[in-house]
């Protein structure tokens, strides 16, 4: 009998796990997944026939050995022998499969997008870029802050650079800071950065600075006349024909196909493990009752919180008391008539709630 690999979700993950110990063949992945789908956070929910995507993924890697796994998986239908994708400033040519590809519906599309975020009532391109559109949003009283206390944090920086906020401060100064920072990291991460460490901006934001964006800027002005349909702030990506959860639903099928098992609404809610090596998992269904399942792997995409706290026996004391996670809540809108979506909308800075954008 091949050793059996319990794996812990069946989001992109756990799926990717499972398919790949399938094709290589040399043990069994049983999948335990606490809903009733398949795609965790990169699903694709149906309502009334229609579908709606838990976050519009954009399917870009900087490794080719992950947009060739995708391309297996969901071929990409054009015309050109060739595509560019752009995500996030990154550009590469991809080869494409040709029509045939379409014949499923098993398809990748390539998806040109502008994204922007709805700032200030208005809507500034999304990474943030020094153009025409964002200094007019911007308006010049603001401007003028901006200038000044860059000026300022150039002349006095912050000497005792501890947290995420004395970093960006010194780098942006305290109105950029205030405008396209504070609340925005705090949204996303759920801690104010003057509680982050400066480090952990250096890692992130170690390309970005004023000067920077200001040479980029006028760069960009020299080759196009009008910065707001410059090319540059087009990305084109790749997008399963019906949503992110086509290809997690592939995925799935081959799995199953190929011998796995994928076990819905069974939430895994503790590890065995002894001398240190797991033995089984414990899981729930919806109607409480347990089951134990003996494993000699375990993959686990679950949150490492809730994994340390349902090991047994309980992890050292130590283990797992800082680990937070973050939850994620996505409102969707049904409008009777087709909306008119033309970008990905995100709310940034300002605290309200964001909604989900239409694909394709
Ligand atoms: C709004 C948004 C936009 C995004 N955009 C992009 C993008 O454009 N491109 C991109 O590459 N990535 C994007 N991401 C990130 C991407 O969604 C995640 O990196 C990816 O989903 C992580 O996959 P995962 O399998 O690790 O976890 P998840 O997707 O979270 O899946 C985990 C699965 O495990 C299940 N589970 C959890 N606990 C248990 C348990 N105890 N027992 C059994 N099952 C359990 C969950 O139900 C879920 O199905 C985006 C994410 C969000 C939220």
């Amino acid at each position: 009998m091949k050793p059996v690999v319990a794996i812990i979700g069946a989001g992109p993950a756990g799926l990717t796990a499972a398919l790949e110990l399938i094709r290589d063949g040399r043990m069994m992945p049983i999948v335990f997944e606490a809903s009733d789908q398949v795609g965790g956070i990169s699903r694709t929910v149906e309502y009334k026939g229609n579908r709606m995507d838990i976050g519009g993924h954009r399917f870009f890697s900087k490794s080719d050995w992950v947009m060739n796994w995708w391309r297996e998986i969901l071929p990409i239908a054009a015309g050109d022998d060739t595509v560019e994708v752009a995500y996030q400033g990154q550009r590469r040519k991809i080869a494409t499969d040709g029509t045939a590809a379409s014949e499923r519906g098993l398809t990748m599309l390539v998806r040109r997008r502008l994204s922007r975020i709805y700032f200030l009532r208005k809507y500034f391109d999304y990474p943030i870029k020094l153009n025409g559109t964002t200094l007019a949003n911007l308006g010049p009283l603001r401007l003028l802050r901006i200038g000044f206390s860059y000026t300022w944090a150039m002349l006095f920086p912050r000497r005792n650079v501890r947290s995420l906020e004395d970093f960006l401060v010194n780098r942006f100064g305290g109105e950029l800071y205030r405008t396209f920072f504070m609340d925005y990291t705090e949204k996303v991460w759920g801690v104010p950065c003057s509680q982050i460490s400066a480090e952990w901006g250096a890692q992130r934001i170690k390309g970005l600075s004023v000067i920077e964006a200001i040479k980029h800027a006028l760069r960009q002005g020299k080759t196009a006349k009008d910065q707001t349909t410059s090319t540059s702030l087009i990305e084109s990506f790749l997008y399963p024909r019906l949503g992110p959860g086509q290809l997690w639903q592939e995925v799935a099928r081959r799995v199953v196909a190929g011998g796995g098992d994928i076990r819905f609404a069974r939430q895994v809610v503790g590890v065995r493990h002894a001398a240190g090596t797991v033995t089984a998992v414990l899981t729930t269904d919806a109607l409480g009752q347990q089951e134990e399942m003996a494993a000699d792997f375990v993959i686990s995409t679950m949150s490492v919180k809730d994994l340390v706290a349902g090991l047994l026996a309980p992890a050292p004391p130590a283990v797992g008391r800082r680990q937070d996670s973050r939850g994620t809540t996505v409102s969707g809108l049904h409008h009777r008539r087709p909306a008119a979506v033309a970008h990905a909308r995100q709310s940034a800075g300002e605290k309200r709630s964001c909604q989900p954008h239409a694909a394709g």
